[in-house]
């Protein structure tokens, strides 16, 4: 019998991890089926309940319930705990447990893109303080000794943020403060949801004087280049959408829940083609 996997959000309607993932099974030779569930936010214990009663081997976790989900699991793996956010789960001997691949994902996208196994020196802006920053923080942060400033619009999250995992060099600042000095960071990763469609007009800093060379990450991936990184191209640096986060984070689920590993690429492929 086919295995079951499921992605769970509201809403859910425009998920693009049912396509990812049913053309990944194809593919790759995978006995699976994809699911996307609606799940009403009063539900979501019955949600998680009827999940398991019903063999569903692995699941996503997206807006709104990445927090929500942690109390209905049996087991939350202690980087998940510690960003008090899970956005994949898998079955083990019966028990759902609670991963968070966000960050990591994303550092694959950056090494990948920046040409370069590692970090050293550079300086690094994060803006943001939500669930993406906070994953994508601690990857950092478990990766490399880093020099970095979260800039947050509600400046106490980025202090909390930094506060559940202390780093020697880590400064939380206001969005005025990152956009002054945006010309001293190496790295700019932008996390928010400001410049989302339909809303792509919109940008948290204003970016006019970026370093030279420097790279520009923005984890949105509708639209495929946001206002912020238009900016950011304008100033000469290197940008990067949010594409191959999701991508390579499909891919991640893939192998942890089947033991498979499928090309990035060819995750990206399929995520492009459905974009375009
Ligand atoms: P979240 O936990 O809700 O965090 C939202 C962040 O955006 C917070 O820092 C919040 O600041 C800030 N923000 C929201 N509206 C703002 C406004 N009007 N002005 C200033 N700041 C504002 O969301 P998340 O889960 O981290 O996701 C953030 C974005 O990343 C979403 O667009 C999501 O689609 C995207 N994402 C992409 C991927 C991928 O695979 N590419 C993966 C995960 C997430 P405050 O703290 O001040 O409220």
């Amino acid at each position: 019998m086919k295995k079951l996997f499921a992605v769970i959000g509201n809403p859910i309607e425009h998920s693009l991890s049912p396509l990812l993932q049913n053309e990944a099974y194809q593919l790759n030779g995978i006995d699976a089926h994809f699911h996307a569930f609606h799940v009403e936010h009063e539900c979501l214990r019955e949600a998680v309940q009827g999940m398991k009663a019903l063999g569903v081997q692995g699941f996503i976790v997206t807006v709104p319930f990445k927090a929500e989900i942690i109390p209905y699991l049996n087991v939350v793996d202690a980087d998940a705990r510690q960003m008090n956010a899970v956005n994949i789960v898998k079955k083990i001997e019966g028990k759902y447990v609670g991963y968070n691949y966000d960050g990591k994902a994303w550092l694959q996208a950056l090494l990948e893109d920046m040409k370069q196994p590692s970090l050293s020196t550079e300086r690094i802006l994060l803006i943001g303080a939500g669930g993406a920053a906070q994953s994508i923080y601690s990857a950092l942060s478990r990766f490399k000794p880093i020099d970095i400033d979260i800039a947050n619009r509600t400046v106490s999250k980025a202090e909390q943020l930094i506060a559940m995992n202390p780093i020697k060099r880590a400064t939380a600042i206001p969005l005025e403060e990152a956009e002054r000095n945006q010309s001293q960071y190496d790295i700019i990763v932008q996390t928010t949801s400001i410049g989302m469609a339909p809303h792509s007009e919109q940008t948290p800093i204003q970016l006019t004087n970026v370093k030279e060379g420097a790279f520009v990450s923005d984890i949105i991936y509708n639209p495929a280049e946001t206002k912020f990184l238009q900016q950011a191209r304008k100033c000469g640096a290197h940008t990067q959408n949010g594409m191959k986060m999701l991508a390579f984070q499909n891919a991640l689920a893939i192998e942890m829940w089947t033991g498979k590993k499928v090309s990035n690429k060819q995750m990206l492929d399929s995520l492009v083609k459905a974009l375009t």
